[in-house]
């Protein structure tokens, strides 16, 4: 295929679609940085949008027919949207899948100490990533804390203007002699990336917490710890109602602070934390919100843990999704097993993550007759894996062939690639996982330069192009 940077191909009225959906994605990066703020975000958008939940439906002891609009969440963080075609379910769907959970940095169970003055939070990284990338820069701490009483405080620190950051020390260069020297996954130590959060010894704190007389209180701030660390707690308790020990029931993530922005001088990229792979999630969303009139039922799903081998209730390898659509068939066509195994093996999907877009700096690791190339279009990959493509979705002939008459007719710009040279290394998506039900399914989506770092840049061009072949695919 001949390569061929898309931007001089544009309308005018092109360029102002492609504007209003990169501000709508910036917007939505910014809302969404944990994969629980991703599912809020989209139930949100989804009810907007007349969506109802199925659960309501189910209560109501109701019905679905064409043109029904329900959701369905896993836990808070998976979310299954389903818009009800002309034909039945069962006779297939057209299903964007994509992952909202992104490489970032958890705060352990059991995690406040303090060192010498310093108070820490201790934490262990999600997926894969280049730890030395991730000190000496902003971050903030996003999540929950779910008390014994079943209160789930949400904790965002270090997004408002105001806010306060934290961060993850490095050793000066006047002293990293021999840290220099180190492999780069050793220059950094998992147990070294802790969190500064606090200096400040509480004032008067011992005496403060006796006239409350908070006994619990002073048994764990006072006696226990430090000053450092009980100034700290005195806060969690002022601002958050949390104890010590409501760490162990709290999810709480690190991820770098800021906004999404324009990278460029042209304006051309987005860079911004967490574009794996929410460039895919939040592009399939706004396609299935946006479209509203097809054949098929369609259906954008949005899981979690897929950075960490799709697993747990709420991964792809959960059963949620398949005990959904049985739902959705009682709802439509009565309860029938059957129809729901039809309904999955009918049924085409574009398992949809993040490709490597080529990099000139790092040539050596691409082979270029099949790399992604930023402003080339959305991105399909007939397979992944690596080393004699291992742990590979080796999408069908003829669905690619289906796939790309959609894209032709619909004016699609989309290019097929392979991640990196072939005995490199690669990745795992969720594609293997739903093609085990026997639908058709292909790993697409939108290239990225430096993925898993706690920057990623995509090309806009890339993301207007995806959101066109979502849509393109949802009328298939
Ligand atoms: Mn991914
Ligand atoms: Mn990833």
């Amino acid at each position: 295929m001949e390569r061929k940077n898309i931007w001089s191909t544009y309308t005018s009225e092109e360029i102002t679609e492609l504007d209003n959906i990169s501000t709508r994605y910036k917007a939505c990066l910014n809302e969404g940085k944990t994969e629980r703020e991703c599912v809020e975000l989209g139930v949100r958008l989804a009810q907007e949008a007349g969506y109802r939940d199925l659960n309501d439906v189910m209560a109501e002891g109701g019905t679905l027919k064409t043109g029904d609009k329900v959701y369905a969440v896993c836990m808070s963080k998976m979310l299954a949207l389903f818009r009800i075609g002309e034909e039945p379910v069962s006779a297939g769907m057209n299903i964007l899948g994509a992952h909202i959970d992104s490489p970032r940095i958890d705060v352990k169970q059991n995690p406040l100490y303090e060192n010498e003055g310093l108070a820490y939070l201790d934490t262990h990284y999600y997926g894969g990533i280049k730890k030395y990338q991730w000190v000496a820069q902003p971050l903030a701490l996003h999540g929950v804390v779910v008390k014994k009483d079943g209160t789930v405080t949400k904790i965002n620190i270090g997004e408002e203007e105001g806010d306060p950051v934290f961060v993850i020390t490095d050793l000066l260069v006047h002293l990293a002699q021999e840290q220099m020297e180190k492999k780069a996954s050793k220059v950094i130590d998992g147990e070294k990336l802790d969190l500064l959060i606090g200096n400040r010894p509480a004032e008067k704190v011992l005496e403060e917490l006796q006239s409350a007389d908070q006994t619990d209180a002073k048994e764990n701030a006072a006696e226990k710890s430090g000053q450092i660390k009980a100034n700290v707690l005195r806060l969690l308790r002022e601002k958050y109602d949390m104890d010590e020990e409501d760490f162990t029931s709290a999810e709480l993530e690190i991820v770098p602070a800021g906004k999404a922005r324009d990278c460029g001088l042209d304006r051309s990229m987005i860079l911004s934390y967490g574009q794996d792979d929410r460039v895919c999630a939040f592009t399939s969303l706004f396609a299935m919100l946006d479209v509203t009139e097809a054949k098929k039922t369609g259906c954008c799903l949005l899981v979690d843990k897929e950075e960490i081998g799709s697993v747990g209730a709420t991964g792809m390898h959960s059963r949620f999704f398949e005990n959904t659509v049985a739902e959705l068939i009682a709802l439509t066509e009565g309860e029938s097993e059957i129809k729901v195994r039809r309904a999955l093996a009918n049924s085409r999907m574009l398992s949809s993550d993040v490709s490597a877009a080529y990099d000139p700096m790092y040539a050596e690791a691409f082979e270029k007759r099949s790399s992604a190339f930023f402003a080339n279009g959305i991105t399909f990959n007939k397979f992944t894996g690596s080393r004699g493509k291992s742990g590979s979705n080796d999408a069908n002939a003829e669905y690619i062939a289906a796939l790309r008459k959609t894209m032709d007719d619909a004016g699609v710009a989309y290019q097929f690639a392979e991640l990196g040279r072939v005995d490199l290394g690669g990745g795992g998506t969720i594609a293997y996982i739903m093609a085990n039900y026997g639908m058709e399914v292909i790993d697409s989506g939108v290239a990225v330069l430096n993925m898993h770092a706690p920057y990623e840049v995509s090309s806009k061009a890339d993301v207007y192009e995806a959101v066109k072949g979502y849509r393109a695919f949802l009328k298939m």
